[in-house]
């Protein structure tokens, strides 16, 4: 969970009785290796809050993140070190992660020696430095390492980003939109080099984007947040062709083209539901959802949907009150009246 104190100035903008931002609220998820999952939602809708927490670069209001089931709430410990080695993060924008009086052969060295995998001697580096490249599909490496950011393209930016992350020998990659900024054409490219690099190199990987059509194509496990809300989740197979909650189907209707990874994406495509995202100062009550949702019930104004297991697929949960113990009951096979 992580809220934001909220400046006194906005504050009084708003209401005085609320002073936090409810960025992301009782988030929930387990990354597993050689698997990619995706966190899909609007702008706004806290997916990027919950990278930078995983990615340690907040601190959490309350709550844990475990690697392989340590805790990393003390942050000096060894279990903190390692985890921050082992999670690497990839941004939205290579090019504001790069430095540009550096050459790419300066930022994949400072990754090797800072996560001591340089070796002893220069030739330890220099073979070190080509294998990065070659695993990221920039080769001959000769040709990159003695450039700088701005003389690459936004594509062979971001594989940079990628071999600077994979410098540190990562357990997961929390990728945070790492394709939306780069061309339509090379999109493709740099999402089947993740998928590639997560079977080779057995990575869990964090895949955040707006685009549910994405999700599909490219995740193993897809889940829905709304409002700094987990409201959907399960595989991406079911996710997005047997969606449940009402807001995962408002996403996919408002999907211009299944193929959308071909087409233009943007960010004007974000917005295109009915209705906006709420404030995540007040957010409305019961379901955050309730406002723009179309099946609204009396109830959903006034309590907090819990996530049940939905359907007959394992592991397929929403949180939403269509879906209550009852009904869910109700529609499983063998639970009719006898
Ligand atoms: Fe809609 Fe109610 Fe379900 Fe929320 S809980 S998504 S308002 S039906
Ligand atoms: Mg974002």
């Amino acid at each position: 969970t992580k809220h934001f104190p909220v400046r006194r100035k906005m504050r009084d903008l708003f209401s005085k009785k609320h002073d936090a931002v409810h960025a992301v609220d009782d988030v929930s998820l387990t990354l597993r290796r050689g698997q990619v999952t995706a966190l899909v939602g609007e702008s706004g809708s806290g997916k990027s809050t919950v990278a930078r927490l995983l990615a340690q670069l907040y601190p959490r209001t309350s709550g844990d993140i475990r690697l392989h089931g340590r805790s990393t709430a003390v942050k000096s410990g060894s279990a903190f070190r390692r985890y921050c080695a082992q999670v690497q993060m990839i941004f939205q924008d290579p090019f504001a992660s790069l430095n540009p009086v550096h050459t790419i052969r300066y930022h994949l060295t400072r990754s090797l020696k800072i996560h001591g995998h340089a070796g002893k001697t220069a030739e330890d580096l220099e073979k070190a430095l080509h294998a990065l490249l070659n695993r990221v599909s920039l080769t001959p490496p000769e040709r990159y390492l003695d450039k700088f950011p701005h003389e690459l393209s936004g594509g062979q930016r971001q594989r940079v980003a990628i071999a600077r992350a994979l410098g540190a020998e990562p357990e997961a990659l929390l990728a945070d939109e790492p394709v939306s900024m780069l061309d339509v054409s090379i999109r493709l490219g740099v999402l089947n080099l993740l998928r590639d690099l997560k079977e080779r190199l057995n990575l869990a990987i964090l895949y955040i984007t707006h685009d549910i059509a994405s999700a599909r194509y490219f995740a193993d496990q897809t889940l829905v947040m709304y409002a700094g809300r987990m409201v959907e989740g399960g595989d991406s197979e079911t996710v997005t062709q047997s969606p449940a909650h009402p807001y995962t189907r408002l996403l996919i209707d408002s999907a211009p083209d299944p193929d959308r990874l071909t087409t233009d994406i943007d960010a004007s495509d974000e917005d295109r539901g009915n209705g906006e995202p709420p404030s995540l100062i007040r957010p409305p009550s019961g379901c955050r959802f309730h406002p723009r949702c179309p099946m609204a019930m009396a109830r959903c104004t006034t309590d907090l949907p819990v996530r049940l297991e939905i359907g007959d697929k394992p592991g397929h949960w929403a949180a939403c009150w269509l879906y209550d113990e009852a009904t869910v009951a109700a529609q499983r096979p063998g639970s009719a009246v006898t």
